[in-house]
């Protein structure tokens, strides 16, 4: 599903000073859980309530894929950012992992691949799991990386930093973010700093939410203070996503990566 997104660390900023919302888009529906982060994944939760059942490994489950009209719309958006010279972001994917081992999405990964390559005026957020895959899923080598992918992954506990952020860092990449988010823990982040662009960080929401200690989003918006690092506040979380709102300390905490040029 593509779309307009409230998701506001995908807004961007225009030279005039006003925000313009980025988009959400998804190659495909489905994943299967790998870690504590996703125990209480929204995306598989949002699918059911559809009636999917596409959370799950490939012996027992399906994804849920799209026609062309679905496959067309970023290109609109393309031409919309170019006619207004300035760039537009788009979260992919909300509703899946793009470097799943499912072997049904193997050929929409690839199609994927041509859509980023020909919609320059975008810039591709991809957010994973699975940043291990990342190389051997991707079709560009060490040199030949587009500008217009950024490559984050999600680490709510110290272990996943450290077992996710090498993969990340070893992708050629121009911007690399991390989404530390649920976060469940304190998080050191420090060893990474000097080669991240982009820290996004934030509690859980939803009705089993997990507890969240402010202290340890202030921990991570120091160590970003100390490493000139962009840190965006997402939220407090708690029962519903605006439960606990978005301010750190008395204040919204929203900075972005540079405006990279495309
Ligand atoms: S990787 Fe993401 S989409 Fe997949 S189960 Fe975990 S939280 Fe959900």
């Amino acid at each position: 599903m593509g779309q307009n997104t409230k998701i506001q660390w995908t807004w961007r900023k225009l030279p005039d000073g006003s925000l313009v919302a980025g988009h959400s888009w998804n190659p495909w529906w489905g994943c299967l859980k790998v870690s504590e982060e996703c125990t209480h994944c929204y995306a598989e939760q949002g699918a059911k309530r559809y009636g999917f059942q596409i959370w799950g490994p490939e012996a027992t489950t399906e994804r849920r894929f799209f026609g062309e009209h679905h496959w067309q719309e970023p290109y609109r958006w393309n031409q919309q950012a170019q006619q207004q010279r300035h760039r537009r972001s788009v979260f992919c994917a909300s509703m899946a992992d793009v470097f799943d081992e499912h072997t049904a999405v193997i050929a929409h990964r690839q199609r994927l691949w041509q859509l980023v390559e020909t919609t320059p005026w975008l810039n591709w957020l991809l957010l994973t799991k699975r940043p291990q895959y990342i190389r051997e899923m991707t079709p560009w080598g060490q040199d030949a990386w587009p500008d217009n992918i950024w490559i984050g992954t999600s680490v709510g506990r110290q272990k996943r930093a450290e077992e996710r952020l090498p993969h990340l860092l070893a992708v050629p990449a121009l911007v690399h973010f991390v989404s530390v988010e649920p976060q469940l823990e304190l998080v050191n982040l420090r060893p990474y700093l000097s080669r991240l662009q982009w820290v996004i960080c934030g509690g859980e929401s939803g009705p089993r939410a997990r507890p969240f200690d402010l202290a340890w989003a202030r921990d991570v918006r120091e160590q970003c203070l100390a490493y000139n690092v962009a840190y965006f506040f997402k939220q407090v979380g708690g029962r519903y996503h605006h439960s606990g709102g978005r301010l750190l300390d008395g204040r919204t905490w929203d900075e972005m990566p540079p405006e990279f040029p495309g």
